[in-house]
């Protein structure tokens, strides 16, 4: 049995799911276990989301949360630990908001957490040292069908609105090699998909063995040769990070899924322009027609952010028109969140309400989007990879290639089953099949 038990909680996007699993590894690798809930653990690690205000107040009410559960425990058996990207960011104000905070670690020093817990310094951040990072962590899979393998991190791109290069910092690729030995751990514990991960994934450049540069589409072709590994997918993308080869490789490799999760933000180019996106609604418009043409069923996602300062009535409506001529299968929408020491943080100038109304809108038309195209497959036969059993009796549920999360009903086991259903009816959401 083992002594100590960790607790942690996620927060934002799926970078930080992986390096929560990294960070369990590690501690797994010493004398903790998992708990479920935070009163039975006796360290509590909160790794947290700077993208947006919402997400990095919400840190602090959690604390609050957990710090009663700290003063009816022994001083010295009940830890907290803030990390990610509001560690980073806000490491000092943590210290001053929130005192019964014990350790602050920031997303590049995560790996050092367990050798911190035993010393006095209570706030690790700043450095951006990805390289040593990667060679320090453990792989062990989570257990799944399918398992992120972070391949990128940190971004040179800086958006007006974003936080990311701050939080992160520069831009980062692991080499080749070291990429596939971690997938082929994880294939040899029962994982069949991997989902590689980046801040601007396709921006890939890692090394290959021949001491060269490669890109993302090399990286797809050699790892598609590991013959247990059955899918493979990629988030998320830059547009003007994607380059021919990777087009291509949608047409070409087999076990590329044919979705696609590519950010616009915005549908007028005088919007992106002062993002600072670095490519026009034009631009954007060809790669999906190049996409399209390699590889015709593909699907496409894309997040967007209304209310950027200086967006009229008449940007939001090009915007409209821009989906409406896209069609996407999903989408995320935001309304614009003030971050610190971004260049737009002082320009906010539209009314909430007005934020709203739009946010609204254009997620009500990205529903109907979605629906429809849920809608077009009943009937038909689809491919889906089987992840985990559902809520109800003998339900599972799997993936589509095109990303739809797909229900069952069966009574043998499904799960880790790549198998051929009929679509028998849709949802927003979802669909749902028969085996
Ligand atoms: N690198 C990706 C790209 O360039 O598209 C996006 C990564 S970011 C972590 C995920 C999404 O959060 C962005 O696509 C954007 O829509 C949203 N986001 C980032 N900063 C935001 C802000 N200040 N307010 C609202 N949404 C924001
Ligand atoms: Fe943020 Fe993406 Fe822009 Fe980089 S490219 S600054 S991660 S939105």
């Amino acid at each position: 049995m083992k002594k100590n038990k960790i607790f942690i909680k996620s927060y934002g996007c799926q970078m930080n799911v992986y390096d929560s699993n990294r960070i369990l590894d590690l501690f797994k690798n010493q004398d903790y276990e998992i708990a479920d809930d935070p009163k039975d653990a006796n360290l509590v690690v909160l790794n947290t989301c700077h993208i947006r205000e919402k997400a990095a107040e919400k840190v602090y009410s959690d604390i609050g949360r957990i710090n009663k559960i700290k003063k009816n425990k022994p001083r010295e058996n009940f830890k907290i630990v803030v990390a990610g990207c509001v560690a980073q960011a806000e490491g000092e104000e943590i210290k001053s908001r929130a005192p019964s905070v014990d350790f602050i670690v920031g997303p590049q020093s995560y790996h050092k957490l367990p050798d911190m817990l035993k010393t006095k310094d209570s706030i690790m951040t700043d450095e951006f040292t990805q390289n040593e990072k990667f060679k320090n962590l453990l792989y062990n899979s989570a257990g799944g069908v399918s398992e992120f393998v972070s391949i990128q991190e940190g971004c040179d791109k800086f958006c007006s609105f974003c936080v990311v290069p701050y939080t992160r910092g520069p831009e980062f690729s692991r080499p080749v090699n070291e990429i596939i030995i971690e997938i082929q751990k994880y294939l040899n514990q029962g994982v069949k998909e991997i989902i590689f991960l980046g801040q601007n994934v396709n921006a890939y450049h890692g090394i290959g063995k021949d001491g060269k540069s490669k890109d993302l589409a090399y990286l797809i072709n050699k790892v598609s040769e590991l013959e247990k590994l059955k899918r493979i997918r990629y988030m998320t993308s830059h547009p003007s990070d994607m380059r021919n080869s990777l087009i291509k490789v949608h047409k070409t490799n087999t076990k590329l899924m044919p979705f696609l999760h590519l950010p616009v933000q915005s549908g007028s180019d005088k919007v992106l322009k002062d993002m600072n996106r670095k490519h026009d609604v034009y631009f954007y418009k060809k790669i999906v027609e190049q996409l399209r043409n390699e590889r015709p069923d593909i699907a496409l996602s894309s997040d967007f952010i209304v209310g950027y300062p200086g967006e009229s009535d008449r940007d939001f409506d090009d915007t409209m028109k821009f989906v409406n001529d896209i069609n996407f299968v999903i989408a995320y929408s935001f309304i614009y969140s003030q971050r610190p020491g971004t260049p737009a943080q002082k320009k906010d100038n539209i009314p909430i309400s007005e934020k709203k109304a739009r946010l609204s809108a254009l997620q009500s038309l990205l529903k109907q989007q979605q629906k429809n195209y849920n809608k077009s497959f009943v009937g038909q036969k689809m491919e889906i990879l089987f992840e985990k059993k559902g809520r109800h009796k003998d339900q599972y549920i799997g993936r589509s290639v095109y990303n739809q999360s797909v229900f069952t009903k069966s009574e043998s086991n499904l799960i880790n089953k790549i198998t051929n259903a009929k679509i028998i009816s849709s949802t927003n959401f979802s669909l749902e099949s028969s085996v």
